[in-house]
């Protein structure tokens, strides 16, 4: 099976990712946990290209590209040869990142962002998306923009809203294949909410 995390910054990604391949593991699977952008040896050099350097150094078009060349390297290195091997793969961000950073909150638009990124993984969607989201209202503070880590700076003023809410536009496009996740409260309670969301999907 093929598993990815998202979600915008500050929900507590990374932490869950560890805890959900932990508690995966424990249930007897072989887990591969991976990353994006990156996950294999091209996609890493692409992933420096793109996080490093000065801001605004690619156009719209050339960033969406460069996430979307990464990413065909990465299935076709990495999550292809573990899924046909019988492993799960455990990716932390995945194509929903794109369509949310670089197409709903970028100015490309999530279904241009779509188009490039079916040709470079063809059918190779997760069976699963798990977004880690804070609920509405106050907590929803957190993704201000000056008050996220985001790799990439010199992000224009309400980014991050537009982020979150393409995942959610997202999530209602495609209910089967991707579910918000309630990212409040400590992180036990948080990765009991991933995995009751794969509930069938495990052995
Ligand atoms: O997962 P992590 O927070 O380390 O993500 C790295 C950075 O890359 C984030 O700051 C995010 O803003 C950015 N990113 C992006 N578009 C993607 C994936 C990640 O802008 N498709």
């Amino acid at each position: 099976r093929f598993i990815s995390l998202e979600g915008g910054e500050g929900a507590g990604k990374s932490t869950q990712v560890k805890a959900l391949a932990d508690a995966l593991r424990a249930q007897g699977l072989d887990v591969v946990v991976t990353r994006e952008p990156g996950g294999s040896e091209g996609a890493e050099k692409i992933r420096e290209m793109l996080l490093t350097g000065d801001e605004g150094r690619w156009s719209p078009q050339a960033e969406a590209l460069l996430f979307a060349a990464a990413r065909s390297d990465h299935v076709d290195k990495v999550i292809r040869p573990a899924i046909l091997s019988g492993k799960w793969v455990l990716s932390d961000r995945f194509v929903d990142s794109s369509l949310a950073y670089q197409g709903g909150a970028g100015e490309l638009g999530i279904e241009a962002v779509r188009a490039i990124n079916a040709f470079g993984i063809s059918d190779w969607f997760p069976d699963r998306t798990l977004v880690l989201a804070l609920a509405e209202g106050g907590a929803r503070a957190r993704v201000r923009d000056n008050e996220v880590s985001d790799r990439i700076g010199g992000r224009p003023e309400g980014y991050h809203q537009k982020v979150d809410l393409a995942f959610r536009l997202i999530a209602a496009e495609e209910p089967q294949r991707v579910r918000i996740i309630d990212a409040s409260g400590n992180a036990e309670e948080v990765t009991k909410r991933l995995l009751a969301a794969l509930s069938d999907l495990l052995p």
